[in-house]
């Protein structure tokens, strides 16, 4: 593999895969919380990021760092601090920590406080005790408003939630409630996730042995999806992403550097980075990642994209963004006229009212993006 790597400044990703118990719907990589795994996977990390500083010709400097999981907020702040100072942080940088909301106590937000963390993503999913229970969630709807305060009162004032819709017994009506039930929380940003079970989670089972409730059909999980952007807007926010929202300003930084297709180191099990040319993913097993950074190996597997992948690549992320692509760029990028390229499917996909061309702009429609990939199929 060669070492053109790019420089400049990095969007970064840090995965901690633990968690204190398994949600019912999750298909990811995770595993249980034990102080020592825990420990031992840390020193594992900052031996990748070491090995990284020596590939990339030094010190890494970060203009987002996220830390994501699993359970990022199992790390205490010391923890957190070891990750961070291994970054030369941009004076603006955005450092986003995932977080239990039963983890949010006085006593974990003023040891953050000491830390560069500025943006939280609290994984609320639901203000439904019925939905948490079903999800398999610990905590309970009547906990998070004095969660959320607690998070204002300690200098908090970039918030995203998450919330989960499409679940058994849901209708549109049911999501604009929970729509605006999440709205008076305030957060300055809302992640907004349709409930898709892969086949290997404990949930998947259950209904597949009829000991839980089906999940709606597509057609109204459709209707669901129109009713929640729909009372998202009469709330105030604005839809940037087909699942994110976010008051004026309050984008998160990060992932518009997956969308926009720009690099992003990823760091830890599972995860799965850019650094142009080369798509890489860390194995989704621990003893493997170590084996990996023990023998000194990262980008495990990179593959190499040329200008055929990295433009479909593009086109997929970047017409997730309610701005669309801008197809002068796109050129200039990729040296290819799209308009020109794909004339008929930007043609039939116009006609059925699913793609819009306006200027030098290529977006989907509104009631395209529920299904958006089918769509942007059509044009790779
Ligand atoms: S859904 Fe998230 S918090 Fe729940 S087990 Fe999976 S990774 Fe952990």
């Amino acid at each position: 593999m060669g070492q053109d790597l790019p420089s400049g400044p990095l969007a970064v990703y840090v995965h901690i895969p633990f968690c204190l118990s398994r949600c019912g719907y999750c298909s990811f990589f995770s595993l249980p919380f034990s102080a020592g795994a825990l420990a031992g996977y840390l020193d594992c990390l900052l031996q990748e990021i070491g090995l990284f500083r020596r590939r990339l010709g030094g010190r890494i400097s970060a203009k987002t760092l996220y830390f994501g999981g699993g359970t990022p907020s199992l790390l205490d702040a010391g923890q957190l601090q070891a990750i961070c100072s291994c970054f030369d942080l941009m004076p603006d940088a955005e450092v986003t920590l995932e977080v239990n909301p039963l983890q949010i106590t006085p006593r974990f937000l003023q040891a953050l406080r000491a830390t560069p963390v500025n943006r939280l993503s609290i994984g609320v999913q639901s203000l439904d005790d019925s939905n948490l229970e079903y999800l398999g969630r610990r905590h309970r709807a009547a906990q998070i408003p004095g969660k959320l305060a607690l998070c204002r009162e300690l200098g908090y004032h970039n918030i995203s939630l998450d919330l989960i819709y499409g679940l058994p017994g849901s209708s549109p009506g049911s999501v604009s409630q929970e729509v605006e039930r999440f709205a008076r929380l305030a957060p300055e940003h809302l992640s907004c996730y349709l409930l898709s079970l892969d086949e290997g989670s404990p949930l998947a089972a259950g209904i597949a042995a009829g000991d839980s409730a089906p999940l709606p059909p597509d057609d109204l999980a459709a209707d669901e999806y129109a009713a929640l952007c729909e009372t998202a807007l009469e709330q105030g926010f604005q839809q940037y992403e087909i699942s994110n929202f976010c008051l004026p300003g309050k984008a998160s930084h990060h992932n518009l550097a997956y969308w926009q297709s720009e690099p992003w180191l990823a760091l830890g099990a599972s995860a799965s980075g850019w650094l142009p040319p080369w798509r890489y993913t860390n194995p989704a097993d621990l003893q493997a990642y170590h084996a990996n950074i023990e023998a000194e190996r990262i980008l495990p597997d990179a593959e190499e994209c040329g200008t055929e992948r990295t433009a479909a690549d593009y086109l997929m992320m970047g017409l997730r963004l309610m701005k669309g692509i801008d197809l002068t760029d796109y050129q200039a990028r990729f040296g290819r006229d799209l308009a020109t390229e794909k004339a008929g499917q930007l043609r039939k996909l116009g006609e059925l009212g699913l793609l819009e061309l306006e200027q030098n702009t290529l977006r989907l429609s509104q009631k395209a993006l529920f299904v958006s990939n089918s769509v942007i199929g059509e044009l790779l």
